[in-house]
């Protein structure tokens, strides 16, 4: 990585924050180690996947793993019955392989969280080849937030999602996100995958233009030098994000399709939401296996160096202390997060990717900064600008629950 092409760009975390940005107003509170609760759960249910992604970071760091049993996704369900008492919350997650093989396991799920007393959310992702007209029909029906795995227009889709035999999937997946989108568009989002020579616009417009309102770009997650993104590439998504942020001054967000990953950098670029951390793995969140195991989270599933506990006895709180102040730590116990201006505003990078894909000691990768501080640097910009021409445009970006006076 073209290191000093990234410092010219201010995509290095030594870089000195954008005009506009005031520290004091989106600090975040430090998160306390533990004894939360937990209340989300991401249920490995079908053990598997029907894809051989060139890029997969499951094959390259998790072992084989098999289907979920009855049981267990009862108990799964139970203990966030428990730790939701009434007027909270709590979470189901669908996402680790592909949920959809196991689909009489989610009928079940679906039955078992209707009987359940606690508000549960259920956010499953899909690589899109198991969404025909029925699943679609039943998907719809349900209140869940779906996301579909689809990288782009055919060619760069085709380049990286192939089946089994190293077929292409894209017609399979669009038409899978247009059966979604046709039966309830307000609750699909799309995620792609950017890996080298990525052409991030073309792709975001690729996936808007199939009626998918919130689009995520990641970057691979990968040790493979040929893969991953170059600083060329991460400089295209720089020029990308600060455009898209420009075409949003003055514009009507409920009618623009949102790239997720500048929507929360704006949030907390205008004080809401900021954090030290990337998600509630390891606290409030856990991943099961098909024994019961618990593990930060689905990338974690099955690799004992990092399991925290079993369901039925909960989280064991050495091991989730030591989690906590090790992979899983805050930005103020991390370098070079500590010194980065945009800490509240990105929370560190993902544990697992740091863990399995970083540069060493479980820091983040100069990438994954590079492609934050990109977002950060956009949605300083935007939040600046449109405040200045009419702040009340900027409503949409808040969480519902904040009361407005
Ligand atoms: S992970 Fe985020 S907070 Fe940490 S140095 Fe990189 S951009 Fe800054
Ligand atoms: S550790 Fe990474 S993959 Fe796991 S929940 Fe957090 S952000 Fe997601």
């Amino acid at each position: 990585m073209d290191l000093t092409l990234l410092k010219q760009h201010g995509l290095v975390p030594s870089s000195a924050p954008p005009a506009g940005f005031v520290a004091e107003d989106v600090a975040s509170r430090p998160t306390r180690v533990p004894q939360m609760a937990l209340t989300s759960l991401a249920l490995d249910v079908s053990g598997g996947c029907n894809l051989r992604c060139r890029y997969c970071a499951e094959q390259a760091s998790q072992p084989q793993r098999r289907p979920m049993e009855d049981g267990l996704i009862s108990e799964a369900i139970r203990l966030l019955g428990n730790n939701c008492p009434e007027g909270s919350r709590g979470s189901v997650r669908l996402g680790s392989g592909e949920p959809l093989l196991a689909l009489p396991q989610l009928r079940r799920l679906e039955a078992e969280i209707e009987a359940c007393k606690a508000s549960l959310d259920v956010f499953l992702t899909t690589n899109g080849m198991l969404v025909d007209d029925t699943t679609a029909d039943w998907l719809a029906a349900t209140d869940w937030r779906l996301k579909v795995s689809l990288d782009g227009p055919p060619d760069i889709h085709n380049a990286w999602r192939v089946d089994a035999s190293g077929k292409a999937t894209f017609a399979h997946v669009s038409a899978a996100v247009q059966r979604l989108v046709d039966r309830c568009a307000d609750r699909v989002s799309a995620t792609a995958v950017l890996c080298r020579r990525a052409q991030p616009k073309v792709v975001f417009d690729s996936i808007a233009a199939l009626g998918v309102r919130r689009i995520e770009l990641v970057c691979v997650a990968t040790n493979d030098k040929e893969i991953l993104l170059s600083a060329e590439d991460v400089l295209a998504y720089h020029g990308f994000v600060q455009q898209y942020a420009d075409t949003l001054i003055g514009a009507d967000l409920e009618t623009q399709p949102m790239l997720v990953g500048f929507e929360e950098a704006a949030r907390r670029a205008m004080g809401y939401a900021n954090t030290d951390l990337p998600c509630g793995a390891g606290r409030t969140l856990a991943g099961v296996d098909a024994d019961g195991a618990l593990y930060p989270c689905f990338r974690f599933v099955g690799l004992e160096a990092y399991r925290l506990g079993y369901l039925r006895s909960g989280l064991e709180p050495q091991l989730q202390h030591r989690f906590c102040n090790s992979v899983g730590c805050a930005t103020g116990q991390r370098q070079p997060c500590q010194d980065c201006w945009a800490q509240s505003l990105c929370g560190g990078p993902c544990f697992s990717v740091a863990a399995f894909f970083g540069p060493g000691a479980h820091a983040p990768s100069s990438l994954h900064c590079a492609i934050q501080l990109a977002n950060a640097r956009a949605a300083v910009k935007y939040v600046t600008r449109q405040r200045e021409i009419d702040a009340a445009a900027l409503l949409p970006l808040l969480p519902i629950e904040i009361p407005l006076p």
